[in-house]
């Protein structure tokens, strides 16, 4: 099976990997193949290339790349109910086991059982068919594309952000950080209800393009622009009522508290590879309540269901596509990290 394979840092292939087409001879009575259609590069994807590690996840053996994905159905298992051949999906990339104790408290992502695609040791999806369970993938309406669907999983996470920071109508939000999460932050936030979404980031094209999603999201480019003086300027000094940390940089980090108002929430997204400062007096004063997230539970037919009826748009995120047969390229090109760049996807031969 020609899969796209991390060898290890900094050397990508496309060729054969025997091991994953032996590993998925046998179907499961509740299990689907699929035919991969659209894969999106994430950053996860780009660090272990460029990194070889993210944090205790190590690569210390060939690994093939990418976890958002959308496909087709081409076999089923004998107990499977929801999904029939032909049917187009998408898949959550993280398979807890269903017996252990988190996934039995709704808490499967946190389940340290969890096997999520293209975290060493597990494989990710960029080949050509995969078995996965017919409970961790969602059929699509014929109104929502591959692409579309391909980014469902990034979308999730800024579901899943938005449903912890619990927005309210009307709230005001901060979002640090124009990157594909970042963007996906501020559309969940805004079809949560908030009535105006700040956008930061220091790469005046991603702001563009964050500009251009809504008329309520309004653009803030820092270290040139003073985030805390606009957003206290435009909420009469109140300041907003929910901050998304969704840079990964510590000393945005730092910096989380300051524009946020009284009894305000700060939802943290971003991955911190090591312990960052936390301004406590700044949070007390405030009585700040702090949410973290780690991926998603239970959001993606939210997610599927919001794309479908045009709650959210995630098509001006989608900047490039690439061929299968380009993916190396793809990656490298991912790897320069391109200013004008959001999402980029590669589309597998059908
Ligand atoms: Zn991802």
């Amino acid at each position: 099976m020609k899969s796209l394979v991390l060898e290890r840092k900094d050397e990508l292939s496309l060729r054969d990997f025997p091991a994953i087409s032996k590993a998925e001879e046998t179907l499961g009575p509740r299990d689907v193949r699929i035919k991969l259609h659209t894969v999106g590069i994430c950053g996860s994807d780009v660090h272990y290339y460029t990194h070889g590690k993210i944090g205790p996840f190590v690569v210390n053996a060939p690994m093939i790349l990418g976890h958002e994905a959308s496909g087709t159905v081409i076999e089923v298992g004998s107990d499977v109910s929801t999904l029939t051949i032909g049917d187009r999906v998408c898949m959550e990339p993280g398979i807890p086991d269903p017996n252990s104790r988190a996934t039995r408290l709704g808490m499967y992502n946190i389940d340290p059982a969890v096997q999520f695609w293209a975290t060493p040791p597990v494989h990710g999806i960029l080949r050509p068919t995969c078995v996965h369970p017919e409970a961790f993938t969602f059929k699509l309406p014929d109104d929502v594309s591959f692409a579309e669907a391909a980014m469902v999983e990034p979308l999730a996470v800024g579901v899943h952000a938005a449903t912890k920071a619990r927005v309210k109508p009307g709230d005001v939000a901060i979002v640090m950080g124009a990157g594909p999460i970042g963007l996906v932050t501020a559309l969940s936030a805004l079809a949560a209800g908030c009535a105006r979404v700040f956008v930061t980031d220091l790469a005046e094209k991603k702001l563009d393009i964050a500009a251009s999603l809504s008329p309520a999201i309004t653009p803030i480019q820092i270290p040139a622009q003073d985030m805390v003086q606009i957003v206290k300027r435009e909420t009469a000094g109140w300041g907003a009522d929910i901050v998304f940390e969704a840079t990964g940089s510590p000393h945005a980090a730092r910096t989380v508290f300051e524009p946020l108002a009284p009894g305000g929430c700060v939802v943290m997204i971003g991955g911190q590879p090591d312990p960052i400062q936390y301004d406590a007096g700044a949070a007390m004063v405030r009585e700040a309540r702090v949410e973290n997230i780690f991926r998603y539970a239970h959001v993606f037919p939210r997610c599927v269901g919001m794309l479908s009826s045009g709650a959210i748009d995630v098509k001006p995120l989608i900047t490039r596509t690439f061929d299968f047969e380009d993916s190396v390229r793809a990656f490298e090109i991912a790897a320069s990290a391109p200013p004008a760049d959001v999402k980029m996807q590669i589309v597998l031969p059908q």
